[in-house]
């Protein structure tokens, strides 16, 4: 008898069939007279929805709050999932993120697991129920709810896998693994048997929100072998483990991009020690990230320095810079957030020289302009215009000899 934590993503649980379809699966797993965690995300485009509406009120909604209106959405799933199973028969119990005994810090939106105390799941397991937990939630230490970014349903399932030390982490998504590209934009992507987690991390990072990052993140830390395949077949879909020797090394294993992106550039910055943490000290300090980072000498003893942060904290972080620019004495704010990043990943880019090149010349044959570059062991990564993401993930999917050619559209 196995331990398996099965994850379903919001298009798979969307409505009353698909729920139903969700409960039959599960169905089949107990049958074979296995352990069943479930973990679900809220109906698709809830969660969107729930944004919005309290964008209707404040474009700055108190983030505590935003957190109990967006928890709403797991807590419907659950509670229907636990009706169809129970309906069906089974023994089933919903529990929300809290009375899962998931323990966050207490940055609100975006709160990171502390702990998980796999009581009361395994009691509940103990007695033969199924156990169906909202994902995406938990609570602080002082009892406020937290939510864990978007996407976060997939870090609640790796991290409950990990405490309860399950057998097996599923996710079951929309898609029948994790492919080269995203399928929806590259029709030419492959489907990866395997993917070791670093890889997997770039990608995520990069913008394949196929997992959350941080689900990758506790996977590897807690060795949670995962298995992300489609909630519509019965196919074997990709599974993400620890880098092996018989892993194929390709150069380049995948391309990833990301519209969650904006450029913002300060203009003529006086060149001198410290600039660049008054710059970035309160963006930071505002919780928001930045990510790849430039700066230009210019003649006179001025600088341009240039970065990007998500694109949610593009209006905070211009709203920031602009009272910087004025303490600094930096002539001009510019921003633009109609640019996306488009990455290649590989381990192989290791020890390979030339990747850079090929990607560049692979653009330049497209007439897609380059705005900006950052680089790592295993990926390299450009800021273009949006317009052009879609083209770029193609162009460079052929580029580096990763398409299928068994598929002709
Ligand atoms: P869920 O609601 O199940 O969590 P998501 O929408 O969060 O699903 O993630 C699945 C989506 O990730 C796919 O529909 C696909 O468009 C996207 N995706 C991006 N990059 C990749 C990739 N390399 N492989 C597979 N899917 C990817
Ligand atoms: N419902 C949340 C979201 O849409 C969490 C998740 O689906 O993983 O981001
Ligand atoms: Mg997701």
């Amino acid at each position: 008898m196995a331990l398996i934590v099965q994850k379903y993503g919001g298009t798979s649980v969307r409505d009353i069939d698909r729920i139903r379809n969700v409960a039959l699966r599960i169905a089949k797993t107990r049958d074979r007279g296995d352990d069943v965690v479930v973990v679900l995300s809220a109906m698709s485009g809830v969660t969107d929805r729930l944004l919005q509406t309290a964008g209707e009120i404040t474009d700055r909604p108190e983030k505590r709050e935003l957190d109990v209106l967006l928890a709403t959405g797991e807590q419907t799933t659950v509670a229907l999932m636990a009706i169809t199973l129970s309906s069906m028969g089974y023994k089933a119990r919903s529990l929300l993120g809290y009375q899962a005994e998931i323990l966050t810090d207490g940055m609100s939106t975006k709160a990171r697991i502390r702990d998980i105390g796999s009581g009361r799941i395994r009691s509940l397991l103990d007695e033969g129920h199924i156990v169906v937990v909202a994902g995406f939630q938990g609570a602080d230490s002082e009892g406020n709810i937290t939510t864990l970014g978007r996407g976060g349903s997939d870090t609640s399932a790796v991290a409950i896998a990990a405490a309860v030390k399950a057998d097996e982490c599923e996710i079951y998504t929309d898609v029948d693994g994790i492919y080269t590209a995203d399928p929806n934009i590259c029709s030419k992507a492959k489907k990866l048997d395997r993917i070791s987690y670093d890889e997997m991390l770039e990608m995520a990072s990069l913008g394949a929100k196929v997992l959350q990052i941080r689900s990758v993140e506790f996977a590897r830390k807690y060795n949670v072998v995962i298995h992300v395949r489609s909630s519509f077949n019965d196919e074997k879909g990709t599974i993400v483990v620890h880098e092996d020797s018989n892993m194929e090394k390709m150069i380049v294993s995948g391309v990833t991009h990301s519209k969650d992106v904006a450029r913002i550039t300060l203009l003529k910055v006086p060149d001198q020690p410290g600039i660049a943490t008054g710059i970035l000290s309160p963006i930071a300090d505002a919780g928001i990230q930045v990510d790849i980072i430039i700066q230009n000498t210019r003649a006179g003893n001025m600088t341009d320095f240039t970065f990007t942060v998500p694109r949610t904290d593009y209006a905070a972080a211009m709203e920031i810079e602009n009272k910087v620019a004025k303490e600094i004495g930096a002539s001009e704010v510019r921003g633009d957030d109609m640019v996306a990043k488009i990455s290649v990943v590989g381990v192989g880019m290791r020890s390979h020289s030339g990747v850079a090149a090929k990607m560049f010349a692979a653009l330049a044959t497209e007439n897609i302009n380059i705005r900006m570059i950052s680089t790592s062991e295993i990926r390299i990564s450009c800021v273009i215009e949006e317009k052009y993401t879609e083209l770029a993930v193609r162009t460079l999917h052929t580029a580096f000899g990763l398409d299928d050619e068994n598929k002709t559209v």
